[in-house]
């Protein structure tokens, strides 16, 4: 085995990226970047039930967007090839015919009856080794014959299988609770379990890292490794992501894929910080950091044991951090898409809009429904004007209103600086604070507690002819309500 560390993530095309397999890819990468190390991509698509189209794009383009870039790989030959499972078919055999030899492994042609026939009462089925005292030329005569056949893991009978795991510490697995497993299936095939270790050893990897779900099974594949005397390589298992206590994030649940979330609105950086710090933690609690501080800062220690639990909500938070280090270029071009599904659709300075979004923004996909109210202006409710703080009634709001129409009628030049000007005209004039117009002014305009902007800047984005119709509309709807 090379001194050099080698990871691998070994993802299968299932045509989406679970952020908790991407974690797992993360994790891998982390750890061999850190060490001077190479990252392998390594396609696991033999144990796919069907074949699912553009399924291994979705892997690369993920890694692309996530920054996560593999040394190796099916489009980077680094010596170790083929990078995809089905195209390494033929070696499988070969390797479990070796064991064979070694003992490690034998032949079974027991049928499927003599199978089921070994469930006990309790629904368990374990295999009795009825073949393993098969002799060599009765094997081979039934080879020949025909007769199908697969080939099991010879699981020592007594005994305990035992490693350290880096994150788990000491596993240890009675033998006798182990099952003779099927490396071969009776089509040629090999199962998960064998090609993962034939795999492993002969891309060299020296540091496994994967779901804990693999976690008991293996002592099964160190005992592969024993039968061939392969050095076996070391184990980093990882703990689940949960969406709460017990459930785990699921795609059925529509909350664990990395595009779902992409299309969201969140940055592909962000969810990749994120998914960082979910079971693992920085010697310094830092949050926020880049891919080259993950690097540096990544360690086997700071990984912990028990699941943990997804937070949309700090996600969201991490996102806007990164939403605000956008240059207003990159974030207007980012924005447009949203601006462009919303009701605002080609009306609108987006410019505009979206310099007044761009550091209220948590996720992208918020900016339709944050700009939506543009185009919903109607009738609402007037004791939005009544502000107890701010000391704002509905009569100071009427007056208020009114002043400005009288003000801004007159106003030929419609822009933010001008107009905030005007609004200490129109304070003065009705002897109240600035606040005291700006939010009256900015109620009346978006018929909503809430803006990206505050008055002037609305009345510069809607442009005077539509602000003055708004006003009057606001001032009619007023004067109605207090007249009652
Ligand atoms: N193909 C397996 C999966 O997607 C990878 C298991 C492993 O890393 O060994 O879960």
């Amino acid at each position: 085995m090379s001194n050099k560390v080698r990871t691998r993530f070994a993802p299968s095309p299932t045509g989406f990226m679970h952020v908790g397999n991407l974690r797992t890819g993360l994790y891998a990468y982390l750890f061999a970047k850190k060490n001077d190390g190479t990252f392998i991509l390594r396609i696991e698509d033999t144990d796919q039930e069907r074949y699912v189209e553009g399924a291994v794009d979705v892997i690369y383009s993920t890694l692309k967007k996530a920054g996560i870039d593999h040394d190796e790989g099916p489009d980077k030959d680094g010596g170790y090839g083929p990078y995809i499972q089905s195209e390494r078919k033929a070696m499988y055999m070969e390797y479990a015919k070796e064991l064979v030899k070694r003992g490690a492994a034998y032949y079974c042609f027991c049928s499927k009856e003599r199978l089921e026939g070994l469930t006990d009462e309790n629904g368990v089925r374990k295999y009795d080794k009825h073949c393993l005292s098969l002799d060599e030329e009765e094997v081979q005569r039934r080879i020949k014959a025909g007769e199908p056949y697969v080939i099991r893991l010879n699981v020592p009978a007594e005994g305990v299988s035992e490693y350290d795991d880096m994150v788990f510490g000491h596993i240890a697995v009675n033998n006798a609770d182990m099952e003779d497993n099927i490396l071969i299936k009776s089509d040629g095939m090999p199962t998960y379990n064998f090609a993962n270790v034939v795999d492993d050893h002969s891309m060299d990897i020296t540091h496994v890292i994967r779901g804990v779900e693999y976690l008991s099974s293996t002592p099964k594949y160190n005992l592969i490794y024993d039968g061939f005397g392969w050095e076996r390589p070391k184990y980093m298992h990882l703990s689940p992501i949960m969406k709460d206590a017990t459930r785990k994030l699921s795609k059925r649940y529509g909350d664990a894929n990395f595009e779902d979330f992409v299309a969201k609105g969140y940055l592909p950086k962000a969810i990749v910080n994120y998914i960082a710090l979910l079971g693992w933690n920085p010697k310094d609690n830092k949050e926020k950091m880049s891919m080259d501080e993950l690097i540096a800062e990544f360690s086997v220690d700071g990984i912990s044991k028990s699941p943990s639990i997804f937070d949309e909500t700090k996600m969201r938070w991490l996102n806007s951090e990164y939403i605000k280090e956008l240059s207003e270029e990159e974030f207007l071009a980012l924005a447009t898409p949203y601006f462009d599904r919303s009701k605002i659709k080609g009306k609108y300075d987006y410019r505009k809009l979206a310099a007044l979004l761009h550091k209220r923004t948590e996720i992208l996909g918020e900016i339709p429904e944050k700009v939506d109210f543009l185009e919903e202006f109607r009738a609402f409710d007037t004791d939005m004007f009544f502000h107890k703080k701010m000391k704002v009634t509905k009569e100071l709001a009427l007056n208020v209103l009114k002043a400005s129409e009288e003000v801004l009628s007159g106003e030929d030049n419609w822009t933010n600086e001008r107009l905030q000007e005007l609004v200490g005209v129109i304070a003065e004039r009705c002897n109240v604070k600035g606040g005291q117009v700006f939010l009256p002014l900015r109620l009346a305009l978006t018929a909503s507690p809430v803006s990206p902007g505050g008055a002037t800047e609305m009345a510069d984005l809607l442009g005077k002819e539509e602000s003055m119709r708004r006003l009057r509309f606001s001032i009619d709807l007023l004067e109605k309500d207090t007249e009652l």
